[in-house]
């Protein structure tokens, strides 16, 4: 449990069914309850909604706590942290659902039938003042199942009695559940219970066209984005523009912001649409912001998962190769491509940047001129003084700088993009791009 007792009554709860992998609804939801317990100064349950077994639950529920736990969504009570109202597992919480049956059979309000216990609604239209949909009137007209003719309950049941058993205060779900919560007002009257607050957040469309983001979707699951070592900053604050937007056209906030201006009426009505290519920007933009260290720290086991450092190379030039690759990437995930011809010789040619550069010029010779005369000098080999070089080089010839550079960094790196050109150079070192170059123009 959180070391800083709640200091208001709210309590929200994210309620998983792990039925599937962690997908970016789910993580949204648990996000905007997070934000607003946060915001509140007020409590986050994670309650596991598991009376539907199934064979992969277990499965699933790691990929969710894991995932949680990635983006930094902590919970207050809940699996692995407890808390006092009992098991937040509702396949363990038989009991209380027998006594919550019971009242509701005392009263009149439920009744067996073929077997299965059904509620007796009351006839009388429910009120759902949604704060974010505002007041929506619904009349449930037939009695409902509450629990199985098998004797497992059904979801609005346990939904219900566990908000009530655990005092929430405010529902913050999915708009698809607006259609239930008819129901749930029904059983909270028939319990003798107001109602929670609740918060109905818009769907999230697909990249394209009308329909709701299923799992099968290209970027759906929050574990695709742990796999492509996105930063879960980033994708964390990408999830909060989901629906929700600071309201001073800034995109880019630390978390501590956008709590302090996270508030229920501040959702948005209107349907969400994902973009999975604003939030790769977005994830780049957290990367070649981060510090050099926290960078480094990053960076390395990605390098040594590839295989980058197995020749065990000195920790000061693995450091001056990230910091000049860090503010020209895109994604940690690019790392080990962008930067393999640091760590070794045998790196693979770019086929189209072949391409490309023969397109536009003959670089084999620009190569061989360069080589012969840098074969000569003996300069310092440090960026500024390599620019100076080549530059002076090249007007002597009556070209630009780029009818070298483009060639010269085909040739030493195999690619025709990457950290800026001289600081390459220097980090490289003389020896490894001399002789690249003798390899690329006896080709
Ligand atoms: N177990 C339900 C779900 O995963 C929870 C609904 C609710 O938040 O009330 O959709």
């Amino acid at each position: 449990m959180s070391a800083v007792p709640p200091s208001s009554s709210v309590r929200v709860r994210f309620a998983p069914s792990p039925t599937g992998f962690f997908h970016i609804g789910s993580a949204r939801t648990a996000l905007f309850n997070w934000l607003y317990a946060r915001h509140c100064g007020g409590t986050f349950v994670l309650r596991i909604e598991d009376t539907d077994r199934q064979r992969d639950a277990e499965e699933y529920l790691q990929v969710l706590l894991e995932g949680l736990r990635w983006l930094g969504l902590d919970w207050d009570e809940g699996p692995t942290v407890g808390g006092p109202y009992g098991s937040y597992f509702q396949s363990q919480r038989g009991e209380i659902y027998g006594e919550y049956l019971q009242k509701l059979r005392d009263s009149g309000r439920a009744y067996d039938r073929d077997g299965a216990v059904w509620f007796r609604v009351s006839g009388e239209p429910a009120t759902i003042d949604d704060r974010i949909r505002g007041k929506v009137q619904r009349l449930e007209e037939k009695d409902f199942v509450i629990v199985r003719s098998d004797g497992s309950p059904v979801f609005h049941f346990v939904n219900v009695v566990d908000d009530i058993a655990m005092a929430i205060s405010h529902v913050v779900r999915g708009e698809d559940h607006l259609s239930n919560s008819s129901k749930h007002v029904e059983l909270f009257q028939a319990f003798g219970r107001t109602p929670p607050v609740y918060a109905h957040i818009p769907l999230i469309l697909k990249t394209n066209g009308p329909g709701k983001m299923s799992k099968r979707d290209s970027g759906a699951l929050i574990e695709e984005y742990q796999r492509r070592h996105y930063l879960p900053e980033a994708v964390r604050n990408y999830l909060c523009l989901l629906g929700w937007s600071s309201k001073n056209d800034r995109e880019i906030l630390p978390i501590d912001e956008i709590i302090s201006l996270f508030d229920l009426p501040a959702i948005n009505h209107n349907n969400a649409r994902f973009d999975e290519k604003k939030l790769a920007h977005m994830n780049g933009e957290y990367v070649r912001a981060l510090p050099a260290e926290e960078f480094y720290d990053h960076a390395l086991p990605i390098l040594r998962e590839e295989g980058l450092l197995a020749d065990g190379p000195a920790e000061d030039y693995v450091r001056s190769v990230l910091t000049i690759c860090q503010e020209k990437l895109r994604g940690l995930e690019e790392l080990p491509h962008f930067c393999a011809y640091f760590f070794r010789e045998n790196f693979p040619m770019d086929g189209d940047g072949r391409k490309k550069i023969l397109a536009s010029g003959d670089p084999f010779a620009r190569v061989e001129e360069f080589l012969a005369a840098i074969g000569q000098w003996n300069g310092e080999w440090a960026a500024d003084l390599l620019e100076q070089f080549l530059k002076t080089f090249a007007a002597e010839r009556d070209r630009n700088s780029s009818a070298y550079i483009h060639p010269l960094r085909y040739a030493i790196s195999g690619q025709t993009v990457g950290p800026g050109f001289y600081g390459m150079l220097a980090v490289l070192g003389r020896e490894r791009v001399l002789a690249r170059l003798v390899r690329f123009s006896s080709h």
